[in-house]
């Protein structure tokens, strides 16, 4: 409402007109009220007319609209009231005591009125303010995310490009191995904050896509392997036969809200096991449950726990963290049309129910995935140019040290002037590699400058960026992008996105790089291996594929991708490179 929208004390002339045309209309009313059904009682009677008048001016307007009302009513009944009633309304003294007991009640009424309106008005500007602050807040961690996230993409990056490096010693494999670790960890507090925000914003959308909830929960018992072993802890994964394989939900929110409360389950573990078990009701409902046997949850810090920063005494005492993953998993359960519980006793465990009722899907349609270990340009591509349109220097070297051996030949501009000087004298490369914030022009301008030319089938062009929202990314898409990358990004993901625009090939299974690996993996390890690529058992070639991780990362990768693609050929072949072992 609008009268509240204002402090008393910052009225304007227009404000001060309305208020005297409510009074206005409210003594209309009372008269017109008066005049007919009550016309034939007495004349003192005329208060009960002209009080709520009073009253509605002074609630409705203000206290000027209350005093205007006031006046107004007692100017009608003393001197136009033979008007309405033939009797004249002031006989005696004791009418005047009337009018000056009217006028007293009334200021009562309006006093109480005003101090009503100021509080609202302030309550408004409170709140007025809360919300600029908040939104200065979400800028502010937006900002700040953005200036983290552009390093850690050289951080990260490089520490992956150097780990790949066969003539490192392991020593300083094992240390980039720490960097990469930790670098992983703070970019999570910085996601986790950051998610934070949004959802206090009310900044969060459901992005449903076609999800295989098997190989989701399959790859997080991979992922999660190592760790419990590092602690001892056995690590079940339970999938019932009746949990639909294919369903539809946001994958990134589900896959997060997993994360934490499996993470958790084993950070707060010291001994037994953790497990992961998903069922399916006939009723539609998908349960997903992480149990563990560790230090459980009081019944009094169960109620609190699901608020920001909220840790107990004891989760302090055994483990970092920031409280705020169990309120980001709720909001993200809500978001997605479910809820989660916790059950837990103290000392003996707890267990954490995520309820969910997804649609089914009936077809798959995700792309397969490829190998992008073994991909290259495919031979017949004439256009192998690539321009990358990125202000850091680190960050136009790493994206040539991922784009040059798979046979890209790079270009490079610092800024998105430079990078359409360059269109203008030469033919348009075969994609556009575009960063968001850069100095003199940035990403979006550029794209749209660019697509004033070349449409979108013409040239492709995929932004790259730290800015870690939605509508960020919403208004750089729609400036004209093919697609969006977000910094930092996984080569993986860089490639599978180039393969949209350009015709890749697959090279054949690089043995020879994984020969040395498994020269000297465990013998145990090596023929596990050669059974379960036999019998085509593919989720104990993913849990090999977890172990082989620490000696080799791209062994490990290259077999999940071959896993979630089915190509039993091709690991048949890897089968076939293994060196035998004398015993
Ligand atoms: P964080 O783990 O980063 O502190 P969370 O929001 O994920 O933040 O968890 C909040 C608190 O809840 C933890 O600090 C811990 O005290 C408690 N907690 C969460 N999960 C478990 C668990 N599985 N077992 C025991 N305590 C837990």
């Amino acid at each position: 409402m609008s009268h509240f929208s204002r402090p008393a004390s910052k009225l304007t002339s227009l404000e001060i007109l309305r208020q005297i045309g409510i009074s206005v209309l409210a003594i209309c009313i009372a008269v017109v009220a008066r005049k007919y059904p009550l016309s034939q009682l007495e004349g003192r009677i005329v208060w009960v007319t002209f009080y709520p008048a009073v009253m509605m001016s002074a609630v409705l307007g203000g206290w000027i609209a209350g005093a205007v009302a006031v006046a107004g009513s007692c100017f009608v009944a003393i001197h136009c009231w033979s008007f309405f009633v033939s009797t004249p309304f002031i006989h005696g003294s004791a009418d005047w005591l009337g009018v000056w007991a009217f006028v007293f009640n009334c200021a009562l009424m309006i006093g109480t009125a005003h101090l009503m309106h100021r509080e609202r008005a302030n309550a408004w500007i409170a709140k007025e303010q809360a919300e600029a602050a908040n939104q200065t807040k979400s800028q502010f961690l937006a900002n700040m995310s953005h200036e983290i996230r552009t390093p850690m993409n050289a951080i990260l990056g490089f520490s992956q490009l150097l780990q790949r490096m066969t003539d490192l010693p392991e020593s300083a494999k094992s240390k980039l191995g720490i960097i990469q670790k930790n670098g992983e960890h703070l970019l999570g507090i910085v996601d986790e904050v950051l998610e934070m925000s949004r959802i206090e914003s009310g900044k969060l959308e459901n992005h449903e896509s076609v999800v295989d909830l098997h190989g989701l929960l399959q790859d997080l018992h991979i992922m999660f392997q190592t760790g419990c072993k590092e602690k001892g802890l056995a690590f079940n994964l339970d999938i019932d036969d009746t949990v639909p394989r294919f369903i539809e939900i946001d994958l990134g929110k589900l896959r997060q809200l997993l994360m934490n409360l499996v993470s958790n389950a084993i950070k707060y573990t010291t001994k037994g096991s953790v497990e992961l078990h998903a069922t399916y009701s006939l009723s539609g409902n998908l349960s997903i449950r992480v149990q563990d046997s560790g230090i459980g949850i009081s019944i009094q810090d169960q109620a609190s726990l699901f608020q920001p920063f909220q840790r107990t005494k004891q989760g302090q005492q055994t483990a970092g963290g920031t409280g705020l993953g169990l309120a980001i998993s709720r909001s993200f359960a809500n978001v997605m049309g479910g809820r989660i519980h916790l059950e837990s006793v103290q000392g003996k465990g707890s267990r954490f129910t995520l309820e969910l009722h997804p649609k089914l899907s009936q077809s798959s349609s995700i792309a397969k995935a490829r190998s992008v270990g073994t991909l290259r340009i495919d031979a017949s591509v004439e256009n192998r140019r690539i321009l990358v349109v990125e202000d850091i220097e680190l960050n136009r070297q790493l994206m040539s040290e991922i784009l040059q051996p798979i046979g890209f030949e790079v270009q490079m501009a610092d800024n998105g002037k430079i990078a359409l000087r360059m269109l203008e004298s030469q033919s348009p490369p075969a994609v556009i590699l575009m960063d968001f914030f850069m100095p003199e022009m940035g990403g979006m301008e550029t794209t749209k400058r660019i697509r004033e030319r070349y449409s979108a089938a013409e040239l492709p062009i995929i932004g790259v960026s730290a800015s870690a929202f939605h509508e960020e990314r919403n208004r750089f898409m729609d400036a004209g992008l093919n697609a969006f990358l977000a910094k930092p990004f996984l080569e993986k993901d860089l490639i599978e996105l180039l393969t949209q625009f350009v015709k890749f090939a697959e090279t054949e299974i690089p043995s020879e790089k994984f020969l040395p690996t498994l020269e000297r993996a465990p013998v145990a390890w090596k023929n596990a291996l050669r059974i379960a690529i036999d019998q085509g058992n593919i989720s104990h070639l993913k849990a090999l594929a977890g172990q082989v991780e620490e000696f080799d990362q791209k062994l490990s990768t290259w077999i999940l991708e071959q896993c979630l693609s089915f190509q039993l050929a091709r690991l048949k072949q890897l089968a076939e490179t293994i060196p035998k072992d004398p015993s």
